[in-house]
């Protein structure tokens, strides 16, 4: 079957016959239909972040078919149509029996980090890893809730907002216009900043109220702006270099939370004084928690939590990946293996 692989640092990932995974007991065989591209595959390029063996192949948003079901595998069956959780919790640790189980101490498996991913013709998966897709939901628009869609839903549990609050999503990629959608069902007024029109466009279709160039406007000015002097009450961060830190954190209000989603090789400097006197506070949200899979989902199948995707072969993932890095991908981009 066809796959895309990574093979260490700074190498263009290569397209290449691997051999067919053998479906072992406990596991599913899955044929892909479709893989989300996310921001982590540049990471993983450009060396901030290391899988465990090379070369693994890539591709965490993924979705398809059960092609083939291992020994005393029950809940599922050939022919379903499913979403993959891509970190395979152990289920028994004291973080997995908390709920949070994104924190797990003894995972089974991390698609791209420590198991094969999604950027293949088929995939093998613990079956405890699928989740039904409803049939209202196309698997081209499923795949990226597994990744972006998901970790929205986490990051906005994290930030604990409430009805009334205003809330600057810093970063209109996949996850970012996630968060818009996810933040206006909560009751929240979105300000989201960007530096593409067409990402501003769609995080305004989307439901944010106010958009912010960072290129040609003063972010913290603009927050202060939309909210009577006030300042936010959460900004998020999916971009994590040193000059969006600085931003986020001179447009947060009093009590306002910083809440790190993105990170780059970049280091923030932050004053504790200008922290402390305000009661500000800086969190951080990795990932996301199986039961947020299944509530991105059914919000997904009702269509409160667009995807809008822009689909690519397999074969074009090098183009794809350029398209990302240079921003000129809106929305997200789905690899049809
Ligand atoms: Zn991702
Ligand atoms: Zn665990």
């Amino acid at each position: 079957m066809r796959a895309a692989r990574f093979y260490g640092t700074g190498r263009p990932l290569v397209v290449e016959d691997v051999e067919r995974p053998q479906t072992t007991q406990g596991h599913v065989l899955v044929e892909v239909s479709a893989a989300g591209v996310c921001g982590t595959e540049l990471h993983f390029l450009d060396g901030l972040l290391s899988p465990a063996r090379t070369p693994i192949t890539l591709g965490h948003e993924v979705a398809g078919v059960v092609a083939e079901v291992g020994d005393g595998v029950t809940e599922v069956a050939v022919g379903d149509r499913v979403a993959i959780h891509y970190f395979h919790a152990c289920g028994r640790c004291r973080w997995c029996r908390a709920g949070d189980d994104h924190l797990c101490d003894a995972p089974l498996g991390f698609l791209a980090f420590t198991t094969d991913g999604g950027f293949a013709e088929q995939i093998l998966v613990p079956a405890s890893a699928v989740l039904p897709v409803p049939d209202a939901l196309d698997l081209t628009a499923a795949a990226p809730l597994c990744c972006s869609g998901t970790t929205a839903l986490h990051a906005v549990s994290v930030a604990g907002v409430t009805d009334g609050d205003t809330a600057v999503v810093y970063g209109t990629g996949g996850v970012g216009l996630a968060l818009v959608q996810v933040l206006r069902l909560a009751g929240v007024r979105v300000v989201a900043v960007a530096r593409s029109a067409a990402r501003l466009d769609l995080a305004r279709q989307l439901g944010a109220e106010v958009t912010v160039d960072p290129s040609r406007e003063d972010v913290a000015a603009r927050v202060r702006e939309a909210t009577g002097g006030a300042g936010a009450d959460v900004v998020f961060e999916l971009v994590g270099t040193r000059e969006t830190g600085a931003a986020a954190l001179a447009s947060l209000g009093k009590r306002g939370a910083l809440v790190y989603v993105g990170y780059s090789f970049d280091r923030v400097e932050v004053d504790p004084l200008a922290l402390v006197v305000p009661e500000q506070r800086i969190l951080t949200s990795v990932g996301n928690r199986r039961a947020e899979l299944v509530e991105a989902l059914k919000l997904g199948a009702a269509g409160l939590l667009r995807t809008t995707v822009t689909t690519a072969p397999l074969e074009d993932v090098a183009r794809v990946l350029d398209d990302l890095r240079a921003g000129r991908v809106v929305g997200r981009a789905v690899l049809i293996p």
